[in-house]
């Protein structure tokens, strides 16, 4: 194969989709044996990712970076377009780092998030193809793929001319894309947004700038109750507070809806949006949502899920899968404010929920009392302390164990601790299903048998999917036999 550099433009089919949702093609000697079997993966020549380029498409593209077996590429000009290929609601679908599949038929993102968990699954687990194909359910997919985010995050800053902007961040960057009207949002959001800008021109503040540190302003947090309509606006200031606070309020208070107004403290020269103070300008410090028949309070600093319409059908999974009958004792790791153990609660005996962050702690105990739930108990901690804490010390039990970790997955002595406590099934929900193959790994190596999984797609036209998962404890009949006998 000749030497292939940097810039040269390629022609390429694209035949396959990247974990990032990217375009994969094959450039081969003789363009006629690009061979597309999966079998001869291999074999099908040397391998360009191109962002933004779909499944089925003939693509012009650039060489942005060469390695020795693959390459990047920048897509330059569809020849063919795809079947797969739709037209993008949202202008700036390429360059925000908040969609990646935006130009991809929603049920193909719905088989490419199916392939991504069963993958995971077969390469990360070890788990074999049929024995996947046995217990996975088909995904649960979105009726609407378009403004479903509850929740949004907009950091503030300056263009190139200086004038003051608010949106999204590009891809893998820092910079700001000026986009008021994200497709994935909630449409009121774009009004609340200029008129933050507006109080913010008149009053002279300042946004953010993250070389220097200073400014004021570096991001606007808004949130919905889909079911409540009440709304949360949180103004992350490098510092205690804004200019003429006052006129922010009286600007925002006219949207309908409108119920808590509050300045999150950040001064840390950090990645992390919110920092640990909130002070309340006018209104609640929380607002309300419903999850079937339980009325959940939100604070700013609270995890809350982002699409509240899978999250009912995600729950609904969890609680099957959990299949309490009300004798049980249920611990619920990485509770957040008490969403899946207050589901629980309502069919089990006892209900422990464990949660990092204090505030959604205080949240949870809120939401048992005004949902009128007393057999749910929380704790503020780290899910791998508190858990060998209270197995050891306190000698707990539980019949079902149901985690919900970030990203990164259970810790190791977590899941340890999982092992040594054998409740008879555990339900594990994951958002990232790499780290979910390898924790389903550990489990199922300690005595457990995976039995069922079911991926909700919670994040339409992003490569992210929410996994749901039931394992049981491996009662081996004749182990259990023979111990009989000795007795
Ligand atoms: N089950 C909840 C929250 C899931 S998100 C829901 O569905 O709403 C994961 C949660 O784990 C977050 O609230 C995060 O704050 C919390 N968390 C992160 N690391 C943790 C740890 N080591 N121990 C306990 N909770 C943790």
């Amino acid at each position: 194969m000749a030497q292939l550099i940097k810039n040269e433009t390629v022609v390429l089919e694209i035949i396959d989709i990247g974990t990032d949702g990217e375009g994969i093609g094959f450039l081969t000697e003789n363009e006629e044996h690009v061979d597309k079997t999966d079998t001869l993966k291999s074999n099908r020549g040397f391998a360009v990712f191109v962002k933004d380029a779909v499944v089925g498409d003939v693509v012009e593209a650039k060489l942005v970076k060469v390695k020795k077996n693959y390459a990047y590429a920048r897509l330059e000009k569809v020849i063919k377009p795809s079947s797969f290929r739709v037209e993008p609601r949202c202008q700036f679908h390429r360059q925000c780092g908040g969609c990646q599949i935006q130009a991809l038929d929603y049920n193909k993102q719905l088989e490419f998030k199916e392939n991504k968990v069963k993958n995971n699954l077969i390469r990360i687990g070890g788990f074999d193809e049929s024995f996947i194909e046995q217990v996975m359910e088909p995904i649960v997919g979105m009726e609407e793929p378009y403004h479903y985010r509850n929740k949004a995050q907009y950091p503030v800053g300056y263009d190139r001319d200086g004038n003051l902007i608010t949106g999204f961040y590009a891809g893998r960057t820092h910079s700001i894309i000026a986009n008021t009207n994200c497709a994935l949002g909630v449409p009121g959001n774009e009004e609340i947004l200029q008129l933050i800008l507006a109080y913010m021109k008149s009053n002279h503040v300042s946004a953010y700038r993250e070389e220097t540190g200073e400014g004021l302003v570096r991001h606007i947090l808004i949130r919905t109750g889909f079911k409540t309509g009440q709304i949360m606006v949180c103004m992350i200031v490098n510092g205690k507070g804004l200019p003429n606070e006052q006129a922010l309020i009286d600007a925002l208070i006219k949207i309908p809806g409108m119920t808590s107004i509050s300045i999150n403290t950040n001064t840390e020269n950090t990645n992390v949006i919110m920092g640990k103070s909130t002070r309340t300008l006018w209104g609640t410090s929380y607002i309300e949502d419903k999850i079937r028949d339980i009325t959940f309070r939100i604070s700013p600093q609270s995890f809350y899920q982002v699409n509240p319409v899978q999250t009912e059908k995600l729950y609904g999974l969890a609680l099957e899968y959990a299949g309490l009958t009300g004798k049980e004792n249920v611990w619920d790791l990485y509770c957040g404010i008490g969403t899946i153990s207050l589901f629980l609660a309502t069919k089990a005996k006892k209900v422990y929920g464990v949660e990092i962050v204090p505030q959604a702690i205080e949240d949870a105990k809120e939401n048992a009392r005004i949902n009128g739930i007393t057999n749910a108990e929380f704790y503020v901690g780290k899910a791998e302390e508190v858990l060998p804490e209270q197995y050891e010390k306190n000698q707990v039990y539980a019949e079902v164990i149901v985690v919900d970790p970030p990203r990164k997955g259970c810790d190791e002595v977590c899941l340890s601790t999982m092992l040594k406590m054998q409740p008879e099934r555990i339900v594990y929900v994951s958002c990232d299903s790499a780290t979910l193959a390898r924790d389903l790994k550990i489990l199922c190596e300690g005595g457990y048998e995976l039995k069922k999984v079911r991926p909700v797609d919670q994040f339409g036209h992003t490569t992210h999917v929410e996994t749901v998962c039931l394992l049981s404890k491996l009662h081996e009949a004749k182990h259990h036999v023979k111990i009989t006998l000795d007795r």
